[in-house]
C-alpha cells in the first residue's frame, strides 16, 4: 500500500496540490524546440531546473536530450541573469554550433523580472549571434499553466520569429501539432502523404527523439522542421492546429502576422476525431479521401464491433493533457465505455464545456476537473469512493494501479517505466486500433489472473 494514507473523504482544496497531474512549463518549451532542425534549447535559470527538464524528457524518450543553461548563481538570482545569458549565447554558438538557440525562462528568471526579448536583442547588437544563426525566445513561468502551456508558448515564439509573408501563396497547409509523440508525428505525415496534401508539420520531433543506434553520436539529428519550412509557413494556404491547448496561440500568431487563416481541431485520437481530421484535410487540401484511408477506418470499426462485449460499460479513470483527454474520452464513450473520472493539471476554461458536451447524458455520473487542484490525489480519492475497471494515463498512475489492483494502460506524458510510445502511434485509425489493443490486453490479462477456474477461457 504505497498510498495507504489516501482516504475517500474529498475536501475542497484551494491552495494545495498533491501529486500534480502535470509537469513544468519549460519541459514543454524544450520539447517544442527539439522539433526544430538544428536547434539547441536553452534554459534561462538555474542548473537544477535545466537538469530536471532534460532528465524528464530523457526518461520519457530514452534518448539523450541536450540543452544549455544560464547557470544562475546567487548573484544572478539577485541582480538578474543578463550577463549569464549573453555569455551563454556567445559560448553556445562557438562551441556547439547550432543553427538556432531556443531560450525559455524559468520560475526564477521570471520572478526577478528578466526581459528575454531585451536580452536577446542586446545579444544581437553585441554581435554574439553569428550571421545566419538565430535566437528565439519564450516566456515560461512555471508557477502558472503546465508543460502544455510552455509547449504552446514556444510554438508561438517559433512562428512569430520565422513565419514570413511574401504575398506569394504556396500550395501547402501548416499542420501545427499539439504535444504528441515522435511516432504520432510520423503517423500524421503518413496520413498527409496518403491524402496527397502538401504540408509543413511544426514541430516535428520524429527522427530527433526516436533515432536509431548507429554507433555515432549526432548532436543535431536529421529530423525536425527546417528553417526554410518555417519561413514558408507565412505563405501557406491555411493552418490546422491539432489541439487547442498546444497550438491555438501559434495559429493566432500566424493569422495576425501573415494572414494565414486557421481552424483548431482535436488531436486525431479515436474514430470521430480522426474522421473530423480527415474531413478537414480533404476540405482544405481540396483532395478526396483515398481508399487506403477508408480501409483503415473500416478495420478500426470492425475491431470495435468485434470487441464491444469486452469493453461495454467498463468504468475508466483518465488523467493527462486536455488535448489528449478530450478526443480519448470521446473515443471511449463511442465504444460504450464509461469514462467516469477525468483530471488534468493543465488549466483552461473550455475543458469543462468540452467534457460536458462529450459525456452529457451518456455518462451522467462522470466527474471531471482541470487546473491546479485537479491532481492524482483527488483522482485516487474518487476511485476510493467507487472503483473503476481501467486506468489510462502517465506513469504516475502506477501507484493507484498497484494499491487498488486496477488494470492500467500507459498513455500521455511522462511514461518513464515502459517503452513503445516513441515507436507506436496512437493517432489516426491505426492509432485507434493500438489504443483498443492496449486496453483489451490489460483487461483480459486481469480477467485471466483473477477469474474463478471454471470461468478461465482459452478463447476470447
Ligand atoms: S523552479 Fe520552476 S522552472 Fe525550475 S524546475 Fe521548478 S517548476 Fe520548473
Amino acid at each position: 500500500m504505497l498510498l495507504r494514507h489516501t482516504t475517500d473523504k474529498v475536501k475542497e482544496r484551494k491552495a494545495l496540490t498533491v501529486n500534480p497531474a502535470k509537469t513544468c512549463q519549460p519541459v514543454g518549451a524544450m520539447y517544442a524546440a527539439l522539433g526544430i532542425h538544428g536547434c539547441l534549447p536553452h534554459s534561462h535559470g538555474s542548473q537544477g531546473c535545466c537538469s530536471y527538464h532534460r532528465s524528464t524528457l530523457t526518461r520519457h524518450y530514452k534518448e539523450p536530450v541536450m540543452a544549455a543553461t544560464s547557470s544562475f548563481t546567487e548573484g544572478s538570482s539577485v541582480f538578474g541573469g543578463q550577463s549569464n545569458l549573453l555569455q551563454g549565447i556567445g559560448n553556445i554558438f562557438s562551441i556547439y554550433d547550432p543553427d538556432i538557440i531556443a531560450v525559455h525562462s524559468t520560475c526564477l528568471s521570471e520572478t526577478i523580472g528578466d526581459d528575454l526579448g531585451q536580452i536577446v536583442a542586446k545579444a544581437r547588437t553585441d554581435g554574439k549571434v553569428p550571421e545566419g544563426k538565430h535566437v528565439i525566445q519564450a516566456a515560461t513561468p512555471s508557477y502558472v499553466g503546465s508543460h502544455v502551456t510552455g509547449y504552446a508558448n514556444m510554438l508561438e515564439g517559433i512562428v512569430k520569429y520565422f513565419a514570413t509573408n511574401t504575398d506569394k501563396l504556396i500550395n501547402q497547409i501548416n499542420l501545427l501539432a499539439g504535444w504528441i509523440e515522435p511516432s504520432d508525428m510520423k503517423e500524421l505525415k503518413r496520413i498527409l502523404s496518403l491524402m496527397g496534401v502538401n504540408s509543413v508539420l511544426l514541430p516535428d520531433t520524429s527522427d530527433v527523439l526516436d533515432t536509431p543506434m548507429t554507433g555515432k553520436y549526432t548532436m543535431y539529428p536529421k529530423g525536425g522542421t527546417t528553417i526554410p519550412e518555417m519561413v514558408s509557413m507565412g505563405d501557406s494556404l491555411y493552418s490546422v492546429g491539432l489541439g487547442e491547448w498546444g497550438t491555438q496561440k501559434a495559429a493566432i500568431a500566424l493569422d495576425n502576422q501573415c494572414k494565414v487563416k486557421f481552424s483548431i481541431e482535436d488531436l486525431p485520437i479515436g474514430l470521430k476525431a480522426t474522421d473530423r481530421f480527415i474531413q478537414t484535410l480533404s476540405k482544405v487540401g481540396s483532395v478526396s479521401v483515398p481508399e487506403s484511408i477508408n480501409d483503415e477506418r473500416g478495420k478500426l470499426v470492425d475491431a470495435i464491433t468485434d470487441m464491444h462485449q469486452y469493453l461495454y460499460g467498463k468504468r475508466v479513470a483518465l488523467w493527462g493533457d486536455p488535448d489528449q483527454l478530450i478526443p480519448l474520452t470521446e473515443f471511449l464513450v463511442d465504444m460504450d465505455m464509461k469514462p467516469v473520472y477525468i483530471v488534468s493539471g493543465t488549466p483552461g476554461k473550455s475543458f469543462d464545456k468540452r467534457m460536458k458536451a462529450i459525456l452529457g447524458d451518456r455518462v451522467p455520473e462522470a466527474k471531471f476537473k482541470n487546473g491546479a487542484a485537479a491532481d492524482m490525489h483527488l483522482m485516487h480519492q474518487w476511485i476510493k469512493e467507487e472503483s473503476v475497471d481501467l486506468l489510462i494515463g502517465n506513469t504516475y498512475g502506477k501507484y493507484i494501479s498497484r494499491d487498488e489492483n486496477i488494470p492500467f494502460v500507459r498513455m500521455g506524458f511522462p511514461i518513464i517505466d515502459r517503452i513503445g510510445h516513441s515507436y507506436f502511434s496512437t493517432m489516426g485509425y491505426m492509432g485507434g486500433l493500438r489504443i483498443l489493443e492496449k486496453m483489451l490486453a490489460v483487461i483480459m490479462d486481469y480477467q485471466d489472473a483473477n477469474c474463478p477456474e471454471e470461468s478461465f477461457e482459452l478463447t476470447m
